[in-house]
């Protein structure tokens, strides 16, 4: 893979920021450089993402089929997502994602039952907002923050916003909840009728849910503590060139990291 490195970052590198851009950023400047501003594919995909990525499509084509007939659904209809999904990813796997049907068709039933009467049911739903906190669109060039929330309903003056994981760990760390938050932040500026958020977590490989429950003020503050974050960030990034950036090489970053193959600093490890 050739490496151009002539590259400075500028603010269409940076913006539009996101959760995992973020978390990028924070963890090694060299991999951020290779996504975000060579825009280097991965030399493969890793299997755990692909199987993420065909649990979300099956979800996300259940939940939609389930609201639209509002009639529960049966595993047939699973499999034919599944296949579906092995049409545009050749590399999945239809065993594995067999063994999530049973806790996909648990969780999408019981949401019928749960959200079948609300006046807001949405699944994907692409969020976005400017450096105002002002709804933007989300392909629009304004965007200074944005996410996808996997699925959300509304109760009263609550608004349910549930992200479906695969991992293997099931509570909250604080890096999932700083995710639920951003979450949360960004519903707020889309959906401002709302005065509670309650993030929960469905770990679809066990079949469970946790909530947690977030007010405005927590929002406002949440949202007073990452504008510093972002800004330092952009700070650490902007007019740099790659020989500027500094590398964090260590077991737990350059493990999993994409782009080792062509990385300088991993060699040294
Ligand atoms: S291999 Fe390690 S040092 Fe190199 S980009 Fe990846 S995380 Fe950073």
């Amino acid at each position: 893979m050739k490496v151009d490195y002539s590259a400075v970052v500028d603010i269409t590198h940076l913006r539009p920021w996101s959760f995992s851009k973020v978390q990028k950023a924070k963890k090694c400047q060299y991999e951020f450089y290779f996504r975000y501003v060579e825009k280097l594919k991965p030399a493969e995909k890793a299997e755990f993402l692909i199987l993420g990525s065909g649990v979300h499509y099956i979800l996300e084509s259940a939940l939609n089929t389930a609201f639209k007939r509002l009639k529960p659904l049966n595993k047939e209809l699973l499999f034919y997502f599944a296949e579906n999904f092995k049409k545009e990813e050749p590399e999945a796997d239809l065993k594995k994602l067999k063994e999530f049907f049973p806790n996909i068709l648990k969780f999408v039933n019981g949401q019928l039952r749960r959200a079948g009467e609300s006046r807001l049911v949405a699944s994907e739903v692409e969020l976005a907002a400017n450096r105002e906190f002002e709804p933007v669109s989300f392909g629009s060039k304004e965007v200074f923050l944005r996410g996808k929330l996997d699925f959300v309903f509304s109760k009263g003056d609550t608004l349910y916003i549930v992200d479906h994981k695969t991992s293997r760990s099931y509570d909250f760390d604080n890096k999932v909840k700083t995710q639920l938050r951003w979450y949360a932040l960004l519903a707020k500026v889309k959906f401002p009728q709302f005065k509670r958020f309650a993030l929960e977590l469905h770990n679809v490989r066990y079949g469970t849910v946790k909530r947690i429950i977030f007010s405005e003020n927590d929002l406002k503050a949440f949202r007073l503590k990452l504008l510093p974050i972002i800004e330092t960030i952009e700070d650490e990034f902007l007019g740099k060139s790659f020989s500027d950036l500094v590398p964090a090489p260590c077991e737990s970053n350059c493990r999993w990291c994409d782009y080792r193959h062509i990385c300088p600093a991993v060699q040294s490890l």
